[in-house]
């Protein structure tokens, strides 16, 4: 007989240990910014940021809009989703992993169109999902913000957009950079209407959603610490062959060099919109 082989059972099972693994799952997490192991629920009730260091946790759509709005909101274009135009395969056909997505977030494309009250003011929100596809612009996410902005051109009513988008969606290829123009445009007329559009960044705003709308609004705002830019600080290095500056493209060295008009912590966040939304109604 062996000295150190084990005779007897262990005290707990293989099959308690697998169900008390399933129950303490993911009750923690690791805070990125300062390592901390926090208790889920703690960050949960404070607005999705670390009780010790207020690093903003990324959310998802419906969680975003359960924070800005006041109750239920009215949902637009749930349905809308993308006919794949192009055919397109990469690693595997961008069809399946389109179903893959919707099974997995419960919606039918990377954003949220909705309407509901802020503080009580009428707004319609788009609240990007960036768990579908890295909350990737196509055909849909384009004509679902562009019929947000015409909707609200013609209620007058004012919009929010909360971006959280790596850009383009490149499984659209030309089509989803038509995006950009189309919604530029529309945007065009809801400025010629007169009715406020703000443009709330999250982390991460970048490419093209960051070309286009998420930059145009009549106030740009962001939340700390957000990675908001066009291209990433690699690729930007390789090309001007440079050492990016420490922080470079987020929130506050872009607010710091004029790019953002604000940055905004999540749990002042809606209090500063209904105030500017009042500013730009002549409410103030
Ligand atoms: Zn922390």
């Amino acid at each position: 007989m062996a000295w150190f082989t084990r005779q007897k059972p262990s005290l707990t099972s293989s099959a308690e240990e697998g169900e008390r693994r399933v129950k303490t799952e993911g009750l923690w997490l690791k805070c990125d910014a300062c390592s901390q192991v926090v208790w889920r629920k703690a960050i949960e009730e404070n607005f999705h940021l670390c009780p010790q260091c207020s690093h903003h946790f990324r959310i998802d759509a419906a969680g975003r809009l359960a924070l800005l709005l006041d109750g239920p909101w009215e949902e637009f274009d749930k349905d809308l989703s993308s006919t794949d135009p192009l055919e397109f395969v990469d690693s595997r056909p961008y069809k399946q992993r389109l179903l893959e997505m919707q099974r997995a977030t419960a919606l039918s494309d990377a954003v949220i169109s909705a309407a509901g009250t802020l503080e009580r003011r009428r707004v319609n929100i788009c609240s990007m999902e960036l768990k579908f596809i890295g909350g990737s612009m196509g055909a849909v996410v384009g004509e679902k913000v562009t019929r947000a902005i015409e909707r609200s051109r013609d209620q007058r009513t004012p919009l929010v957009i909360v971006s959280a988008s790596g850009g383009a969606r490149m499984q659209e290829g030309a089509v989803s950079l038509m995006q950009l123009a189309k919604i530029s445009a529309a945007l065009m007329s809801l400025d010629e209407a007169k009715v406020p559009f703000i443009s709330v960044l999250t982390d991460p705003t970048t490419g093209g959603v960051t070309a286009s709308f998420a930059m145009l609004g009549d106030l740009n705002i962001a939340e700390p610490g957000a990675l908001i830019g066009f291209a990433g600080p690699r690729v930007i290095e390789q090309t001007i062959r440079q050492k990016l500056p420490e922080g470079f493209q987020r929130s506050e060295f872009l607010l710091e060099h004029g790019f953002l008009d604000d940055v905004v912590p999540r749990p002042r966040l809606k209090g500063y919109i209904a105030c500017a939304l009042d500013f730009f109604c002549g409410r103030l």
